[in-house]
C-alpha cells in the first residue's frame, strides 16, 4: 500500500487518540471538531490529489528505497527534477487548499536531516542514516502523514539554553539502554495533531556543552507524554460558532492551523533517534532544512496563496466595474510580478540544486535562490495583501453578515445597497474570501513561516559573493 486513499488516511487518524486541547477544552474527536476537522480535510485532499492521474507527476515519485510509487511528501529528492516537482507540489497544494499542505514541513525535515546525518555517519561512524532510511521505508510503505518539528519555544532569545529554564529548548533528559527521554516543546507546528508521525530536529546551532539539545527523532502521534495545544484566535471562534461554513472565508480548509506540542518526558526508542549529541553538525542541519523549506515555502506555497488573492481581486474588480481602469490594471500586474518573481526563484533554486553531501544521492536546492525566493515573498506578500485591500475597497473589513441578508426585515436593504454588477450575496462571499487573506493571519504567517526575513538576510549576506562583484567593478573602473 504505497499510496493511501483519503478515506484510509481519515480512518487511520481516527484510530489515534492524541491528547489535543483547543480553547481550554479537550478535543475528543479530531475528525469532527469544527476547527481540527479543517486540517483533516486539507490532508485528505492532499491524499486525493496524489491519486489523481492529472497530478501524478507532481504529487508522486518513485522511491529510491523501494522502487514503488510513493507520495512526494515522503520522497528524498534524487535530482533537480525532483526538487522542481517538490516545489510544484507546494504550489499546487496551496492553490487547491488555500491553506497548508500540512505534510510539507515533515518532507523538508526528512530531506534536510537525511543530508546531514549521511555526513555525520561518514565522519563519525554512527548509524543514523540507516535508521532514518528504515524509518522512511516504513513511512513510504504505509503512506503516513508526517509533520516537521523544528521551532523551539526559546524563551529569552538573548540567552543560551543552559542560561535559562532548560526546557525552553527541547532536549534529552535521560539516556537509557533502549532509548532516550526528551522534554521541551515545539511551537507553531503546522497540522501536527492530524499527522501519524512527527519528525523532530534541532532549531539552533548548538555549542559544546549543549549536547543534550542536539537531538533528532521521530515520534508517533498518540505517544505517552505528547500533548497538542491548538492555536486560538477570532477565526477559531468564528468557525466554532458558525453553523453554515459557506459563510466563512475558506469554507472547507479554513485557516493554517498549528499547535504548541509539549513533550513531557517522552520515551524515544533508539531506532527512532537520528542525532544524539553531535553539536558541531546542528548549524548545518538547520541550514539544510532551511534550503528546502525556503524554496518551497517562499517560492511556491505562498505563490499559490498569491494566485488565489490575485484571482479573487481581479474578480472583485470585475464585480465593481473597475477591471479596465488603468491604475487597477497596474496594481493587478504588480501583484502578478511579485508572485511570479518568487516562483521563478524557486524554479531556479531547484534547477541549480546539487547533490549534498557528495555521494549521498540527496539533492538540495541552491541556497541563494531559495533564500531570495522567501525574502522576496516576506516583503512582497504584504504588498500583495495591501493591493488586494486597495482594489476590493473597505467591504472586506466592514461588511455585514450573510445572516443580515437572510433576515427578511433588513435583507432587502443589503441586497439593494451592496449589489454591484453582481448580486449582494456573490459580492459578499468574495469579500469574505478576500478578508480571510488580507485581514487575518496570513501576513504574519507568511513573514515568519520558514523563518523571518532576518534569517534570510543573514544567509544571503553570508553566501553572496561580494568579493567577485568588487573585482568586476574594480576592473572596469580601472582601480
Ligand atoms: C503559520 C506558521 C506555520 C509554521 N509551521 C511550522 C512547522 O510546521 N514546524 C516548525 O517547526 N515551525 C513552524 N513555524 C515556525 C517558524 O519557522 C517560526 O515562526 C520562525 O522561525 C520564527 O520563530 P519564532 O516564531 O519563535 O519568532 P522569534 O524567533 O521570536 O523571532 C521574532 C523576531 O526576533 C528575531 N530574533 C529572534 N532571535 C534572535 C536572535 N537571537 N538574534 C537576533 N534576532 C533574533 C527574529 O529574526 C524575528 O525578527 C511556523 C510559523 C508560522 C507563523
Amino acid at each position: 500500500m504505497a499510496l493511501r486513499s483519503a478515506q484510509e488516511y481519515i480512518e487511520g487518524i481516527g484510530k489515534i487518540h492524541s491528547k489535543i486541547y483547543l480553547g481550554g477544552e479537550r478535543v475528543t474527536d479530531v475528525l469532527d471538531h469544527p476547527t481540527t476537522k479543517t486540517v483533516i480535510q486539507a490532508n485528505a485532499k492532499v491524499y486525493e490529489l496524489s491519486q489523481d492521474p492529472e497530478y501524478r507527476e507532481i504529487m508522486t515519485a518513485k522511491s529510491h528505497l523501494t522502487g514503488e510509487v510513493i507520495s512526494r511528501n515522503l520522497h528524498i529528492c534524487q535530482n533537480t527534477k525532483d526538487l522542481e516537482m517538490r516545489a510544484e507540489m507546494a504550489l499546487l497544494t496551496s492553490q487547491k487548499l488555500g491553506t497548508c499542505n500540512y505534510r510539507c514541513p515533515g518532507c523538508d525535515v526528512l530531506n534536510g536531516l537525511a543530508s546531514i546525518i549521511y555526513e555525520i555517519d561518514k565522519d563519525l561512524g554512527t548509524e543514523y542514516y540507516k535508521r532514518l532510511m528504515d524509518f522512511t521505508r516504513y513511512l513510504q510503505k504505509n503512506d503516513l502523514a508526517m509533520s516537521g518539528g523544528v521551532t523551539d519555544t526559546k524563551g529569552d532569545r538573548g540567552k543560551r539554553p543552559l542560561q535559562q529554564d532548560p526546557d525552553m529548548f527541547l532536549h534529552i533528559v535521560e539516556k537509557k539502554s533502549d532509548g532516550i527521554m526528551v522534554r521541551g516543546a515545539k511551537q507553531h507546528q503546522s497540522g501536527a495533531y492530524a499527522s501519524d508521525e512527527t519528525l523532530v530536529m534541532p532549531t539552533l546551532a548548538y555549542r559544546e556543552g549543549e549536547e543534550d539539545y542536539a537531538v533528532a527523532f521521530a515520534v508517533a502521534n498518540g505517544t505517552e507524554g505528547v500533548t497538542f495545544i491548538c492555536q486560538y484566535n477570532p477565526y477559531t471562534v468564528e468557525r466554532n460558532t458558525e453553523a453554515d461554513i459557506h459563510q466563512l472565508g475558506n469554507p472547507i480548509y479554513g485557516q493554517r492551523e498549528t499547535s504548541l506540542v509539549i513533550f513531557d518526558d517522552v520515551f524515544i526508542p533508539w531506532e527512532r533517534v537520528f542525532m544524539c549529541g553531535e553539536v558541531h553538525y546542528t548549524q548545518r542541519a538547520v541550514m539544510r532544512f532551511a534550503k528546502m523549506h525556503r524554496m518551497n515555502c517562499g517560492g511556491a506555497c505562498k505563490v499559490g496563496f498569491a494566485d488565489l488573492i490575485i484571482g479573487a481581486t481581479r474578480m472583485m474588480a470585475e464585480f465593481t466595474g473597475l477591471a479596465e481602469i488603468p491604475h487597477i490594471i497596474t496594481k493587478l500586474t504588480r501583484m502578478a510580478q511579485i508572485s511570479e518573481t518568487s516562483h521563478a526563484c524557486a524554479i531556479a533554486a531547484a534547477h541549480k540544486g546539487v547533490e549534498e553531501p557528495e555521494g549521498s544521492g540527496i539533492f538540495l536546492p541552491d541556497d541563494l535562490f531559495g533564500n531570495v525566493a522567501k525574502l522576496n515573498t516576506c516583503y512582497g506578500f504584504w504588498e500583495i495583501m495591501a493591493l488586494a485591500g486597495d482594489i476590493a475597497g473597505g467591504l472586506p473589513v466592514t461588511m455585514p453578515s450573510e445572516k443580515d441578508l437572510d433576515n427578511p426585515e433588513i435583507g432587502p436593504y443589503i441586497e439593494k445597497y451592496l449589489k454591484s454588477a453582481v448580486s449582494a450575496r456573490k459580492r459578499m462571499r468574495l469579500a469574505k474570501f478576500i478578508q480571510n487573506w488580507v485581514a487575518g493571519l496570513h501576513g504574519v504567517g507568511t513573514w515568519q513561516g520558514a523563518g523571518s526575513a532576518e534569517a534570510q538576510m543573514l544567509t544571503l549576506h553570508r553566501i553572496f559573493d561580494f568579493e567577485s562583484r568588487k573585482a568586476m567593478a574594480k576592473e572596469l573602473a580601472g582601480l
